[in-house]
Order: C-alpha cells, then sequence, then structure tokens
C-alpha cells in the first residue's frame, strides 16, 4: 500500500465511528440504494434540528425515518395495519417509504408537527450496518442543501457540506432517485411521492387499487414539503417534450435525451445533472421520456429539476 492510500484509508470513517458520531448528536452522511442519506438519531430534537439547520430545509418538510428491520418499524408506527405488513414484506429492504400515525417516541420536528412518520428500511449493506451498529432509527434527508440535486456518490456529499459532515463512503447509489412514499395512514392507500417501486407494483401486492377519491383528481397526491422546484440543477435547465425538440438553439447549451432504460437513466440522472451543472453551460435542455408508469418516478424529478421551454 503506498502512502497516499494508506492515508486515505486511515481517514475514512468507519461504520463504528459513524454510529458512535450519531450516539453524541452528530450527523453522518451515509449510502442507501436511493440516495446519499444525512442522518441524525431519529429520537434526539436537538441532533435532529442540525439537519434542518445545515441543509436549509423548511421545517414543514418531513424527514423519512430509516429502521434495520420490520420489528424496529413496528416499534415507531402508533399502528401497524395488515397493509403494512404486506408491503414492508414484500419491498423491505427496499426503496419504499411507508407513512403510518407516529409513536410518541418520534419528536414532532422529525415529521414537521405532523401526526405521521415515513418509515423505511434501506437495502444498502452500509446503512444496514449503520442502523445495527446506532441500534435506533435514524432521521435522514438526502444529503445536499435544500432544493439541490440530491447526491448518489459520497463525493457528492463532500460538494455539498465539505468538512461539516463525515460521510461513511459504500459508493455509488444503485437506484439513483429517491424512494417511493406511499401513505397507510388513512383509509386504503396513496402514493405520495413516485418513486421506483410503482403505484401498479404496490396494488398488485396488495390486491387493492389506490384510493383515489381520497387521492383527488391527480392519482399522484404532494407529500408535504415537496416543492415544485426541487432537485435542481444551478444551470437554468428546461424540459421538452420528444416532439419539441426542433428549435432549440444549442450554442453553449446541450440536449439530454432519454436513450436508457428507465433504471439506468435513474441511477446516472443526477450525476449527470451534477457534471453538467460544472460544465458554464447557458442551458441544458432535458428530453422527458414516456409518460408511462416505468418512467413516471423520473418525470416527477424531471419535472421539478426543470422549467418550461420559453415560447
Ligand atoms: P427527502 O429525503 O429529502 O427526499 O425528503 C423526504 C420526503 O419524504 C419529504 O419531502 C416528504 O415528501 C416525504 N415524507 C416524509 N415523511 C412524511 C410523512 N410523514 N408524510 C408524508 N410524506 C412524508
Ligand atoms: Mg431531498
Amino acid at each position: 500500500m503506498s502512502d497516499l492510500t494508506r492515508s486515505a484509508s486511515q481517514s475514512a470513517l468507519s461504520v463504528a465511528e459513524a454510529a458512535e458520531r450519531l450516539r453524541g448528536g452528530d450527523l453522518v452522511g451515509f449510502p442507501t440504494e436511493t440516495v446519499y442519506g444525512l442522518a441524525a438519531d431519529a429520537t434526539s430534537c436537538d441532533a435532529v434540528a442540525k439537519i434542518f439547520a445545515l441543509k436549509g430545509r423548511p421545517a414543514t418538510n418531513p424527514l423519512i425515518v430509516h429502521v434495520s428491520d420490520i420489528a424496529t418499524a413496528r416499534r415507531y408506527a402508533a399502528d401497524w395495519p395488515a397493509a403494512a405488513e404486506t408491503l414492508a414484506n414484500a419491498f423491505w429492504p427496499g426503496p419504499l417509504t411507508i407513512v403510518l400515525p407516529k409513536a410518541n417516541s418520534i419528536p414532532s420536528i422529525v415529521t414537521a408537527g405532523g401526526a405521521t412518520v415515513g418509515l423505511r428500511v434501506p437495502a444498502h449493506p452500509v446503512a444496514l450496518e449503520l442502523l445495527k451498529a446506532f441500534d435506533g432509527p435514524l432521521a435522514a434527508p438526502s444529503a445536499n442543501r435544500s432544493n439541490h440535486v440530491s447526491p448518489t456518490t459520497a463525493a457528492h456529499v463532500r460538494e455539498e457540506f465539505g468538512a461539516a459532515v463525515a460521510v461513511l463512503d459504500g459508493g455509488p447509489c444503485s437506484v439513483g432517485i429517491e424512494s417511493t412514499v406511499v401513505d397507510l395512514s388513512g383509509k386504503g392507500w396513496r402514493v405520495l411521492r413516485p418513486g421506483g417501486i410503482t403505484a401498479e407494483a404496490i396494488a398488485k401486492v396488495l390486491n387493492s387499487t389506490m384510493d383515489v377519491a381520497a387521492a383527488g383528481a391527480t392519482d399522484i397526491l404532494r407529500s408535504p414539503g415537496q416543492l415544485e422546484v426541487h432537485y435542481a440543477p444551478r444551470t437554468p435547465a428546461f424540459r421538452f417534450e420528444a416532439h419539441e425538440r426542433l428549435g432549440i438553439d444549442l450554442v453553449d447549451a446541450v440536449v439530454l435525451e432519454p436513450t436508457l432504460d428507465p433504471s439506468t437513466y435513474a441511477r446516472n440522472l443526477y450525476a449527470r445533472l451534477r457534471m453538467l451543472d460544472t460544465q458554464g453551460l447557458r442551458a441544458i435542455y432535458i428530453e422527458l421520456p414516456p409518460d408511462t408508469a416505468a418512467w413516471r418516478a423520473i418525470r416527477d424529478r424531471l419535472m421539478r429539476a426543470t422549467r418550461p421551454m420559453p415560447k
């Protein structure tokens, strides 16, 4: 091992050190299969307040609580309906957040003052190791400044927060966009935020259709705190449908095309936006992928990362 390699590995944060920092009330960046998270002890108001302060996150935007297994999730929900058990068995560990009435041990700062909590068991070996070593629930939003593009590598987290946050490096995220959020706290079920697990897949497992009456005119409700502009690069970014392609001025600009399959596209999307953001471009033009179930979560993120084409 060269001196350089040795000093790099010696300075790398271990899971045990990360758990120790979390117990001390500090924040830690950690990998999940969706995006990198910025974790705090979910039972500590002071620790969770540091997340909101560091990210510049509005207090109205609730945090997802990450747990190591189903048994632990049950402890932080005041109610655990049969549908929760079914979805957890089908999709955990994995990119599905289940919203349920919260247990008293979850402080209201985590849930943005609301009576429900979003719970998830992430499918990343390092995240699961950290949750086991910490031995408690971790509140964690994406590890980026509020409204900016989510991080999918440890280097992205360092770009966001520099030395202010120690980061566990678990390599690039395999999913690349945020989890699906499903609400089980009311009658029936509804998708609040689309993600890699589609409403169709949930309907199949629950053997019931989404509660459209509760969801209103559109089939996807907005989770509290989901902003119109979010996940956005700093370079002006414009979206267009495939048929609008003609007439785009490509001087000092690039076009991002949906040529790959949805899972590859999702895995690379945020890294591509971050890379394009360093190029000093006048504009990024993004062709929207087809309006189909497989691309729904990606379209949702692109709608928030971009503005409509100027007429
Ligand atoms: P982030 O981790 O940055 O993607 O943010 C977490 C997102 O999960 C929030 O913006 C909400 O959309 C959603 N979420 C978390 N907790 C709840 C909850 N109790 N009810 C509804 N949505 C939630
Ligand atoms: Mg986020």
